[in-house]
């Protein structure tokens, strides 16, 4: 029929249209901010810091190495290295960061950094409401608002965080084992006879 494809069109946006009013899976408009979209797991904006247990401080990851800071594209975290060491999750003394900077406004979100520490001490946060009022240094985020608890990355990213917690109880567990295979050695194995009876 002449203009039958019109008509079959015009129906399925008035369907659209009534629906997206009565239809739940269609409403796609919420009333933001006081409803919220759930985000998906691997929804990720800006990097924060982990740290374990209840203290930022004692229980950061972070050993200041320095290699995100080399590999961030755009260059945007700035590190300053302690003078003096802490206990590590493995209980080994490191460095920490006395500064540790990122800056939001230049972050492109690559994730790189995530991608190249090898201590699993800074992944992407989900937090996206982070207009501030000041313009000069304002999206410049220190190492007291980057740091957040491991609990808060099980969180956001739980099926993440539980792979990296397994990861680094194996790899705490391989660090006791050689501590002490090192601190008690294994008696030498006496010669065999070389003229058996
Ligand atoms: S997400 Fe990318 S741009 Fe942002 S701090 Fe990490 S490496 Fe740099
Ligand atoms: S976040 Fe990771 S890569 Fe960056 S300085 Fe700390 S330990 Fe090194």
């Amino acid at each position: 029929m002449l203009g039958g494809g019109i008509l079959k069109g015009m129906a399925v946006t008035a369907r659209n249209f009534v629906g997206s009013y009565f239809i739940q899976e269609r409403m796609t408009t919420i009333q933001y901010p006081e409803e919220r979209a759930p985000l998906p797991e691997n929804y990720r904006n800006f990097p924060f810091l982990v740290f374990d247990g209840d203290d930022a401080h004692a229980g950061l990851r972070c050993v200041a190495c320095q290699i995100c800071e080399k590999e961030c594209p755009p260059q945007c975290i700035y590190i300053v290295k302690s003078k003096d060491k802490k206990p590590d999750f493995v209980g080994k003394p490191q460095l920490y960061p006395a500064t540790f900077d990122i800056d939001i406004s230049v972050c492109m979100s690559c994730q790189i950094c995530v991608e190249v520490c090898p201590f699993d001490a800074i992944k992407m946060d989900k937090v996206f409401e982070l207009s501030r009022r000041e313009r000069f240094d304002a999206l410049l985020m220190q190492k007291a608002e980057l740091a957040k608890s491991n609990e808060y990355y099980h969180q956001i990213h739980p099926t993440e965080a539980t792979d990296v917690d397994a990861g680094l109880a194996a790899a705490a567990a391989a660090a006791a084992a050689k501590k002490k295979a090192v601190a008690s050695p294994a008696p030498p194995t006496p010669p065999s006879n070389p003229n058996p009876a």
